[in-house]
């Protein structure tokens, strides 16, 4: 609200209650949304490890315009036509380890905001039009325009607009509460029939489960004006009290340097991406690398260094799980990880700067690799490397060797809904790896072993050779045989 970076306390004793803008779940999420809902996730993370007890409450938008106009056309209701898509967002939150938050669905709460508006009205705030419509009078609100910083001194007062999503300094009267229209979807409720505003969603389920003022209120950039500023319009002009202490807005992502529209054909969503033969741990960490504040760019080349990236990080760890390393300790080692911890504390306390705990990890296993070449690791420093990684990775969650049994899935998905014809080569050979359990890998290298030994070089080879099509990537080491899925 100051627009500027302030120190963060909760408003009671270490508790931090937060809200984000959920999903429109009209469509599937394009990776442009969950920038948004990953960097939140990140935040909700770091305020944990930070020792917080957190409430993350996130709403689930089922009914808009958009859903309205989709399923009266479908001749489908409301429910039916959301669920898939409700169902598809909980899966690809799940794809990118996004931890779920508390759920809340607009549908659930309309008599609740039903009321809110009924006491808008009573205290001159809101009013009745002809047709059954409520609108909210701004001219009641004279701080409007406080979060976006925008000026409405000329605003003219009685000026309505009533769709859920305007073009910016559109300041208007908005609606609250939408009169029936014949062959659409509305509800029965005390201030008669129709359906809500998208705005008033969010200001009622967030006083609902967070109380009246809470800790942090969460969205992209472009929720600022006019979602934003209208929650705070209902809720401060009913409560007289300050709604969200903190805000916390996403950059919008772009991809190859342009917005990301549909109709320039630069719209991706997770499951295009995959199909294309990207992991969901690349995209993850890709859209983790650069600040939330800052814009990212997407690119397929920023994709496969993100990729390298989290292979990196991977093949560490299993240096330090598999290595075979004299006992004792290498004090260098324990000092190396304690201070990348600090390091990493320090510049996510600093507004959340990923790229610098990304980049502040990576020095730790450059250094740290090169000890290993030296022959400088012993036996002890492992824990210590170890809890640094994992320090890192309950914020960034991409540690998990987990991509190959969620691929699978969206190949399943493909496959049932009709999309075969994307998938690509890459897909199918990364795939591949997802056929074999971790047990499976061991026991067929476990073969492969047994016959070199035996000197049945062609039988060792045959094992090798299936791993390798299966998309195992099997290393001879001096510490044996090390495998990883590609
Ligand atoms: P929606 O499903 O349209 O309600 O959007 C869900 C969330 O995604 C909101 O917080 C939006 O602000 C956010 N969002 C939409 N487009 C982008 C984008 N290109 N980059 C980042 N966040 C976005
Ligand atoms: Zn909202």
């Amino acid at each position: 609200m100051s627009a500027r970076v302030e120190e963060f306390c909760p408003l009671q004793d270490n508790e931090v209650r937060m809200y984000a803008c959920g999903p429109t779940v009209y469509d599937y999420g394009h990776i442009g949304n969950f920038r948004t809902f990953i960097a939140v996730d990140l935040l909700q993370r770091f305020l944990r490890q930070s020792g917080y007890k957190v409430r993350y409450v996130m709403n689930i938008t089922d009914v808009d315009d958009k859903i309205i106009r989709n399923s009266a056309r479908e001749g489908v209701p409301v429910r039916q036509y959301t669920a898939k898509y409700e169902k598809a967002f909980l899966e690809d939150a799940a794809t990118l380890n996004i931890q779920q938050p508390e759920l809340v669905r607009a549908t659930d709460h309309i008599p609740a905001m039903a009321d809110f508006i009924a006491k808008l009205e009573e205290k001159g705030l809101a009013y009745r039009t002809d047709d059954g419509s409520y609108y909210f009078r701004i001219a009641k609100f004279p701080a409007y325009g406080k979060l976006s910083k925008k000026d409405f001194a000329g605003m003219e007062d009685g000026a309505r607009v009533d769709v859920d999503e305007y073009e910016k300094d559109n300041a208007r009267d908005f609606a609250l509460w939408k009169a029936p229209k014949e062959g659409e979807a509305s509800w029965k409720t005390g201030i008669g029939r129709g359906r809500p505003g998208w705005h008033i969603e969010c200001s009622v389920m967030s006083m609902q489960e967070l109380g009246e003022t809470f800790d942090l209120h969460a969205g992209g950039e472009d929720l600022i004006f006019p979602h934003h500023e209208n929650e705070i319009a209902q809720s401060e002009s009913l409560t007289g009290k300050m709604f969200a202490h903190f805000w916390f807005h996403a950059r919008f992502l772009l991809v190859e340097g342009e917005k990301m529209s549909k109709s320039l054909g630069n719209f991706f969503t997770l499951r295009d991406l995959v199909l294309k033969g990207h992991k969901p741990s690349s995209i993850r960490y890709l859209l983790t690398s650069v600040p939330y504040r800052n814009q990212l760019n997407f690119t397929f080349d920023g994709l496969k260094q993100a990729a390298t990236s989290v292979d990196r990080l991977r093949n560490f760890r299993l240096r330090l799980s598999q290595a075979q390393l004299p006992q004792g300790s290498n004090d260098a080692m324990a000092k190396l990880a304690g201070e990348t911890m600090v390091r990493m504390k320090a510049v996510l306390e600093d507004d959340l700067n990923t790229a610098q705990a990304q980049a502040a990890i990576f020095e730790m296993v450059r250094a740290a690799n090169a000890a290993f070449d030296a022959g400088e690791v012993r036996k002890d420093d492992v824990t210590a490397l170890l809890g640094a990684l994992e320090k890192f990775d309950e914020v960034f969650a991409v540690l998990a060797d987990d991509d190959a049994p969620k691929i699978k899935s969206i190949l399943d998905w493909a496959r049932s809904e009709g999309h075969e014809k994307d998938i690509s080569p890459e897909l199918i050979e990364l795939a591949g790896s997802a056929t074999l359990s971790d047990a499976d890998i061991e026991k067929k290298i476990a073969e492969m072993n047994a016959a070199r030994t035996a000197r049945n070089f062609k039988e060792s080879d045959r094992h090798r050779a299936e791993l390798t099509a299966a998309g195992i990537v099997i290393e001879n080491t001096k510490d044996g045989v090390r495998w990883r899925r590609k």
